[in-house]
């Protein structure tokens, strides 16, 4: 409650309000000051250390924040959930960062900072979901004056959250965890077991309608409803959790998409589209597992289009620092053979069944199926660009036989992965 109270009251000097744009309806983000009290604006007159600037670059599984200090800081840090949020304790300091600089990106939802206490600052990064603290180190600067403490952090799962704040707890006796930290739902997440976890993923979503038919169906709306019927045929499957993206009409960047794969620890991962493709005559499903080289012009046409959704909304972000680890590379190589493993029964499962474009098993780029330990396939179900694939799309009839399919494989693949996992 005491750090409750301390946030409400003190850490607040700059925050982010999110407001919907009147003219063009898309969200936006401005700062507004808010005074420190009374008391603790006189404290702050002669602050012992300076936060000079704030950087944020990456995108939703990977950010790195970096503040510039003019000395060397003593930095505490800790976790809190509900939102996860970063803890960064500082001696007291004067912060001079631009406003800009706090916009929220990448993992980062919020920054907050300011003076909690008589000579004791505190920085607060509230992230998107679970996470972990990869790399956290405070640097002399080689060509200038001033240290810099790097802090680079990585998505994760709500479990592996719940597991450091529990260690969090067990090694740190001064944190403020008994009422602001720890909450049973973090306990039922560290006892829970996992249970076999499918995403599907309605593609595109709000300001990103998606492709359009000429006679104006949208893919985004397509999508939203297959997946709700897939979702629906799926959960007969006891053993099976499944779950949405998005389940209503609302935009997603792509990076978040495959952050809540993570978030959920998802054993496969469906995207689901029906675009629109410039020859009108090509028809029928496909299934796109990833590669760095497409497999045909076609493949490639689509994942360009694709990966181009978050610019198209209006949305970029910086790359996030890009990392070589021997293990990750071990973890991709098994999850790559368990997506084109899924994306082969997929394929027999549909066939005979569902009409399937020349070659339905195909490859691309996309950045949608790039979860290094998510199993991922994505399926455009059929062209919108074709006529005769848009009226199966709109046939109630047709897409029950094809969520059958779908689910078919889904029971398949669950089944081989459980034997997997059953063996010593
Ligand atoms: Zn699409």
């Amino acid at each position: 409650m005491f750090l409750r109270i301390l946030s409400a009251c003190f850490i607040s000097p700059v925050r982010f309000v999110r407001k919907q744009c009147r003219l063009c309806g898309v969200a936006v983000a401005f700062t507004v000051a808010l005074p420190l009290s009374p008391a603790l604006a006189e404290q702050h007159n002669k602050p012992e250390l300076a936060a000079l600037t704030f950087k944020m670059a990456g995108d939703e599984l990977r950010s790195r924040i970096v503040v510039m200090f003019d000395r060397e800081p003593n930095v505490e840090t800790h976790l809190l959930e509900r939102p996860h949020r970063l803890i960064v304790d500082l001696p007291e300091a004067s912060f001079g960062f631009d406003k800009e600089s706090l916009e929220p990106r990448g993992l980062i939802s919020e920054v907050r900072y300011g003076l909690i206490a008589q000579k004791r600052s505190r920085l607060i990064l509230n992230a998107k979901g679970p996470f972990r603290v990869e790399k956290l180190e405070v640097v002399k600067n080689e060509s200038s004056a001033g240290y810099r403490m790097v802090i680079d952090i990585v998505a994760s799962s709500d479990r592996e959250f719940a597991q450091l704040l529990a260690d969090q707890k067990v090694t740190t006796s001064s944190l403020p965890s008994e009422k602001d930290g720890e909450s049973p739902a973090i306990s039922d997440t560290l006892g829970s077991s996992h249970q076999f976890t499918v995403m599907i993923d309605p593609g595109h979503g709000g300001i990103d309608s998606g492709a359009e038919s000429t006679s104006g169906t949208l893919e985004k709306n397509v999508t939203l409803a297959f997946g709700r019927e897939l979702r629906d045929e799926l959960m007969k499957n006891k053993n099976i959790n499944v779950l949405l993206t998005r389940e209503d009409d609302t935009f997603l960047r792509l990076g978040e998409r495959v952050r809540l794969a993570r978030q959920h620890e998802t054993d496969l991962f469906i995207s689901l589209h029906a675009d629109t493709i410039r020859h009108k005559d090509i028809r029928g499903a496909t299934v796109y597992t990833l590669s760095d080289k497409a497999s045909d012009d076609v493949a490639k046409a689509m994942a360009e289009r694709e990966n181009n959704s978050d610019a198209s909304a209006g949305i970029y972000s910086e790359e996030a620092p890009v990392v070589h680890d021997i293990l990750m590379e071990l973890t991709q190589r098994e999850t790559h053979s368990f997506s084109l493993n899924f994306a082969d029964g997929l394929v027999k499962s549909l066939q005979g069944e569902v009409n399937l474009i020349n070659n339905p098993h195909r490859f691309a780029g996309f950045q949608v199926l790039r979860a290094p330990d998510v199993p991922s396939v994505l399926v455009e179900i059929g062209y919108l660009s074709n006529k005769d694939d848009e009226k199966l799309l709109k046939d109630a009839t047709w897409r029950k036989r094809a969520v059958e399919r779908i689910s078919h494989a889904v029971d398949k693949y669950y089944t081989l992965r459980n034997n997997v996992q059953a063996q010593p």
